[in-house]
């Protein structure tokens, strides 16, 4: 059996009919950009999320880009961030000149440590961008009370997190000042094609967003701000819009599938620690295992497709070493980065294919019997953040 890491043609063909439509409708409308499709998708994902504005635009790198410009952030300014993200969350702000200053993560839940955010503020700081990693949202309480108290923006990453909710209040994106999503292929609702949008709660946030991300018109040759290019097309509009209302059932799919993994594995491996604040909608199913790589090329061998999200922290990555920052700076962040993994994970798995995942790894980690007593007294102790 080969179970790959996702499945995006198996995807296509669930919804073949309702794609070949929406891309043929807007083929034949002579519309491409900035049309009746975005419109109708923007005020959709509005309804969706429960938010008052949403703007597409045309990545999820963009769209943190746009909430940042929209703050008016750029250099001399600092970004309180995570390294143990995709490092387009990174991309984002270095575009806008400003300087990415990175907090460690919780060690059960992956996501921002909020509790270690308020000793990074400093004059300069700005925003905070936490990232729902995973599909699982930060402690975004605490978050804005750090935020509301040092007069900081709060941006959300929810690239890996649509649909997810926090304590049953409302949907990712919605808490902070501006909500960044990615519509990449294979995230929770992807686009067919680059994709990617921000919602905010604010008329005049709304407002500059329409203008950045088109090249900072305000009607058509009259350019009030410095914008850029970044549109969400009208095909992938139309594809995005047909998809929506699928988006839930395929989220509780993923939450069966972690559930049976999480079944089947939890005495082998380290599996998922579910929040208690947040609903998970399983972008991705994380396991740890001391023998990482091992067992990575154990299931490679036997057929299945594993990846790690991700393999290189961006505080050690070669293009932020001007930032000074040197292994050990974030120490949860690092050790999680060894021993991570995360398992095939797409709502069209089969329950078969996740059983042969589950009898793999068993068989693996049972062979290494010994080192599967030193995982599970994983409850590390959080290490001593070093001063810097
Ligand atoms: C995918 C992703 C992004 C980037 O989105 P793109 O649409 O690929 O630009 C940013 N942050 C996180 C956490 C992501 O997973």
């Amino acid at each position: 059996m080969k179970v790959p890491f996702g499945d995006l043609k198996t995807h296509y063909r669930t919804i073949q009919k309702e794609i070949d439509g929406a891309v043929a409708r807007v083929l034949s409308s002579g519309h491409y950009i900035l049309g009746p499709e975005l419109e109708r998708f923007e005020r959709d994902f509005e309804a969706y999320l429960g938010s008052p504005y949403v703007i597409g635009c045309a990545s999820g790198t963009e769209a943190i880009y746009l909430a940042l410009a929209a703050c008016e952030i750029g250099p001399g300014d600092e970004v309180i961030v995570v390294a143990h993200t995709a490092v387009p969350t990174i991309s984002a702000i270095s575009m806008t000149g400003a300087t990415p200053v990175f907090v460690d993560i919780d060690s059960a839940t992956y996501v921002m440590d909020a509790g270690e955010v308020e000793q990074r503020v400093t004059p300069k700081t700005k925003a905070i961008i936490p990232v729902h990693l995973y599909g699982q949202m930060a402690d975004l309480d605490l978050l804005r009370k750090v935020a509301l108290k040092h007069k900081l923006f709060l941006i959300e990453d929810v690239a890996q997190a649509t649909g997810a909710t926090y304590k049953g209040l409302g949907k990712a994106g919605t808490f902070g000042d501006f909500g960044a999503f990615s519509f990449y292929p294979s995230k929770n609702l992807g686009a067919f094609g680059d994709g990617g949008a921000v919602c905010t709660n604010s008329r005049e946030s709304f407002e500059r967003l329409v203008m950045l991300r088109n090249y900072g018109q305000s009607k058509r040759y009259y350019h009030d701000t410095v914008g850029i290019n970044s549109r969400l097309d009208e095909i992938q509009a139309a594809i995005l819009g047909a998809q929506l209302p699928l988006v839930e059932s395929w989220n509780e799919r993923r939450r069966q599938i972690a559930k049976r993994y999480t079944e089947g594995l939890k005495s082998s491996v380290v599996t998922p620690v579910e929040s208690s604040h947040s609903s998970h909608v399983y972008h991705l199913y994380v396991i740890q295992a001391a023998n990482r790589d091992g067992l990575q090329e154990f299931l490679l061998e036997r057929g299945i497709q594993t990846l790690i999200h991700y393999p290189n922290p961006a505080h050690l990555q070669k293009a932020y070493s001007y930032l000074g920052y040197k292994p050990g700076d974030l120490p949860v962040t690092e050790y999680a980065t060894k021993r991570i993994l995360s398992l095939p994970m797409f709502p069209q798995l089969t329950d078969s294919q996740i059983d042969f995942v589950i009898e793999n790894i068993r068989e693996y980690q049972d062979k290494n019997a010994n080192r599967v007593a030193e995982q599970q007294g994983f409850a590390m102790a959080k290490p001593e953040i070093p001063h810097r």
